[in-house]
C-alpha cells in the first residue's frame, strides 16, 4: 500500500462516523461495538426490516444502485466498510471515490468467486481441497477425472449456508446434478472426509499488525453453523499453523480489518493437516463467541482495525466457550438460557423465524477452575 493511499484514510476521533453497508445481525453488532467505543454508525441497507437499523444512530434504507442515496451517504460518514460479502462492486467502487472503504474492496473481487479463491490460495501455496472449474459438459467430467467422486459441486458466486451447493455422488448422472444449479458456472471440490471443522478470526490493523482470536472448533446442521467452540480440539502445533495461514491471507491481501478463514482438519498418512475452505472478508458467525467470552470482541477488533486504532490482544475468559446459535422457531428457546449461570443471550429482532433463518445465539461459559 502507498503512503498516499494511507494518508487518505483518517485516523477517527470518538464521534466519528463509520458506514456499514448491510443491515443484518453482524452489521447490528458492528454497531453495538462501535458505540462502545464512542463511534457512531450508520447502517445501508436495502431491506425495510434490517435489524443493525434501530441500534445505529442513523439508517438508510435504499438499494445499492440508488446513486443519490449513496452519495448522501459517503457525505455523512468518515469510513466505509460492510458487514456481507456480496457488496455490488459497482457500488464500492462508486463509495471508494468518495470515502475509504475498508477492507479494501479488490479483496471482494476474489472472495464473490470460489473459483478465484481458490486459486488465490494455492498461489499462495496453501492447500485446499483438489478443486476444478466446471463451466461445461466436457469440463464437468474433466473435473470428475481430476478430483474423484464424491465430490462437492459449488456455484463460483453467491453460494452460503450450503445454497448453490450439491454432493456429487457415485452412480448419479452428474449433469442432473449440475442442471439443479442451473448450469451455473461452478467449481468442483473433493468431497473431503474431514475430521473437524475449525475457523481463524484474524484482525489485521492499518499498520500490519495482526491478532488472531483463538482456534474455533465448528460444527453445523444442515450446511448452517449450530455450535462454536473453544478451545478447538486441536494440537498447538495445528493451531499455530491455522493462525499462520489466516494471518498470511490477512497479509497478501494487505487487509485492514476482520477476516475469517473456514477449515478442515484432515489426517492424511496419519498426520493431521488444515485445508482451507473459504474465506469471509467480514466478521464471522464463528466468531460471536469472542463478546462475551473474550476480553475484546472480534466486533470490536474490527471496529478499531477500520479507525485507525491499535487492536487489542485477545485473551479468552473462562477454560470453554460455547456458542450456540438459535436458527428459525428455536429463537423461542432463548428464555429457557436466560435462567443459566454464565449464559449470555443475544436475540437479534428480527421478524419472521423463518426455519433456516440466524435470529440469535447463545454463548455459555465454564469459568476457570
Ligand atoms: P461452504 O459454503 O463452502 O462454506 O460449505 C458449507 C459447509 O459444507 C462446510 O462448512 C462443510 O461442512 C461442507 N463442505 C463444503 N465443502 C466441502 C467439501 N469439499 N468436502 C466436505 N464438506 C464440505
Amino acid at each position: 500500500m502507498t503512503t498516499g493511499a494511507l494518508d487518505r484514510k483518517p485516523v477517527l476521533k470518538p464521534g466519528a462516523t463509520i458506514g456499514i453497508l448491510g443491515g443484518g445481525q453482524l452489521g447490528r453488532m458492528l454497531a453495538l461495538a462501535a458505540a462502545r467505543l464512542g463511534l457512531n454508525c450508520h447502517i445501508y441497507a436495502p431491506e425495510k426490516d434490517s435489524c443493525a437499523f434501530e441500534v445505529a444512530r442513523r439508517a438508510t434504507c435504499a438499494p445499492y444502485e440508488d446513486a443519490s442515496a449513496l452519495r448522501r451517504f459517503a457525505e455523512a460518514v468518515d469510513v466505509v466498510t460492510y458487514e456481507f460479502e456480496n457488496v455490488p462492486a459497482k457500488t464500492a467502487a462508486f463509495l471508494e471515490r468518495r470515502r475509504p472503504v475498508l477492507p479494501d474492496p479488490k479483496v471482494l473481487e476474489t472472495t464473490q468467486d470460489r473459483l478465484i479463491e481458490k486459486d488465490f490460495l494455492r498461489d499462495l501455496g496453501i492447500a485446499t481441497a483438489p478443486y476444478a472449474p466446471v463451466h461445461s459438459a466436457t469440463q464437468l467430467a474433466e473435473g470428475i477425472a481430476k478430483v474423484g467422486l464424491p465430490a462437492v459441486l459449488k456455484t463460483r458466486r453467491f453460494g452460503y449456508d450450503g445454497k448453490g451447493q450439491a454432493k456429487l455422488e457415485r452412480n448419479v448422472d452428474p449433469i442432473r446434478t449440475w442442471r439443479s444449479l442451473h448450469n451455473a458456472p461452478c467449481i468442483l471440490e473433493a468431497f473431503i472426509a474431514f475430521e473437524r471443522e475449525i475457523s481463524v478470526i484474524a484482525a489485521r490493523s492499518r499498520d500490519g499488525r495482526v491478532e488472531c482470536f483463538e482456534v474455533t472448533e465448528n460444527e453445523h446442521r444442515d450446511h448452517i453453523l449450530k455450535t462454536s467452540t473453544v478451545p478447538a480440539r486441536v494440537t498447538p502445533a495445528l493451531a499455530a499453523e491455522a493462525s499462520r495461514i489466516a494471518a498470511r491471507i490477512a497479509g497478501a491481501f494487505d487487509y485492514v480489518g476482520v477476516l475469517a478463514v473456514e477449515m478442515f482438519v484432515v489426517r492424511k498418512a496419519g498426520k493431521r493437516q488444515v485445508l482451507v475452505n473459504e474465506i469471509a472478508p467480514r466478521v464471522h458467525n464463528s466468531g460471536h463467541w469472542t463478546i462475551d467470552g473474550a476480553t475484546v470482541s472480534q466486533f470490536e477488533q474490527h471496529i478499531r482495525a477500520i479507525a485507525g486504532w491499535p487492536l487489542a490482544r485477545p485473551v479468552r475468559l473462562g477454560r470453554k466457550v460455547e456458542m450456540i446459535n438459535l436458527i428459525g422457531e428455536e429463537v423461542s428457546e432463548a428464555s429457557r438460557y436466560l435462567t443459566l449461570p454464565n449464559t449470555a443471550v443475544h436475540v437479534y429482532g428480527k421478524g419472521r423465524a423463518s426455519p433456516r433463518r440466524k435470529m440469535g445465539h447463545v454463548t455459555r461459559i465454564w469459568p476457570a477452575r
